[in-house]
C-alpha cells in the first residue's frame, strides 16, 4: 500500500480559526484537486504530490477559509436554539429553567454541552449539528436541568424522566463518543457539581 507522506504543520497563524493542527498529505494519485476535511480538532488537507511549498501554503489557507465558511453556513442560529430551550423548559421542566444565554460553540470538542449555572449560560458543541433533533433536544434539556440541579444525582435524573427519549439519546451519543478518542480529563462524575460546569462523557444514568 503506497503511503502518502504526511507531515504536521504548526498551527496556522493569523487565520483566526480554532483548529490546532493542520496535516498536509501529498498524494501521487492526485493531479490537480485539493480537498480538506476535519478530523476531530485536526484539519487534513490533501494535495497533489507535485505541489511546491508556496502552492501548498496558499492552498492550505484557501481550504481553511472554505471549511470555516461551510461550517458557519451550517450553523443554525443561536436565536433558534434559545427558542428551543424555552420550549423544552416549558414542556419538561414546567418552565422553571430560564437560561440567560444559549449558544453554539465550536471550541468544545470533548463535551456535548456545558452549563454555568452562576451565569445562567448554556453552550452546545457544534459537533451536535447534523445529529437527530431528539439528541440535540436531550443535550439542551440536560443542560437546562443543570440550571436547577448542578450534579448528576438522583434529583437531576428525575428531572429528565419526563423526556421520553433520554435513554435513546444517551445511547446515540455514547455510540458516537466510542468512535472518538476520549478526552483524558473527562472522567469524573460530579465534577459539574463542584465547579459548575458539566461533563457529558458517558457516565451511566442512575437506574441503568
Ligand atoms: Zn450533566
Amino acid at each position: 500500500m503506497p503511503a502518502d507522506p504526511a507531515r504536521e504543520l504548526a498551527s496556522q497563524p493569523g487565520r483566526g480559526h480554532r483548529t490546532s493542527a493542520v496535516e498536509v498529505r501529498r498524494s501521487a494519485r492526485r493531479r490537480r484537486t485539493v480537498s480538506a476535511y476535519r478530523d476531530g480538532d485536526r484539519t487534513v488537507v490533501l494535495i497533489p504530490a507535485r505541489m511546491s511549498a508556496a502552492e501548498e501554503q496558499r492552498w492550505v489557507a484557501v481550504m481553511l477559509d472554505k471549511l470555516a465558511a461551510q461550517e458557519s453556513r451550517r450553523m443554525p442560529g443561536d436565536d433558534e436554539l434559545a427558542a428551543r430551550a424555552e420550549r423544552l423548559s416549558e414542556q419538561y421542566l414546567d418552565g422553571r429553567a430560564v437560561p440567560d444565554t444559549v449558544r453554539w460553540v465550536t471550541n468544545q470538542n470533548s463535551r456535548w454541552g456545558s452549563c454555568t449555572p452562576s451565569e445562567g449560560s448554556i453552550r452546545l458543541s457544534h459537533r451536535l449539528q447534523g445529529m437527530p433533533e431528539y439528541v440535540i433536544d436531550y443535550v439542551l434539556l440536560h443542560e437546562l436541568a443543570h440550571l436547577l440541579v448542578p450534579g448528576h444525582g438522583p434529583a437531576f435524573w428525575k428531572l429528565l424522566e419526563s423526556y421520553p427519549r433520554t435513554e435513546r439519546a444517551r445511547g446515540f451519543l455514547e455510540g458516537v463518543a466510542a468512535d472518538r478518542p476520549r478526552h483524558p480529563g473527562d472522567s469524573g462524575e460530579g465534577r459539574g457539581a463542584r465547579d459548575g460546569r458539566d461533563d457529558h462523557q458517558g457516565r451511566k444514568a442512575i437506574g441503568e
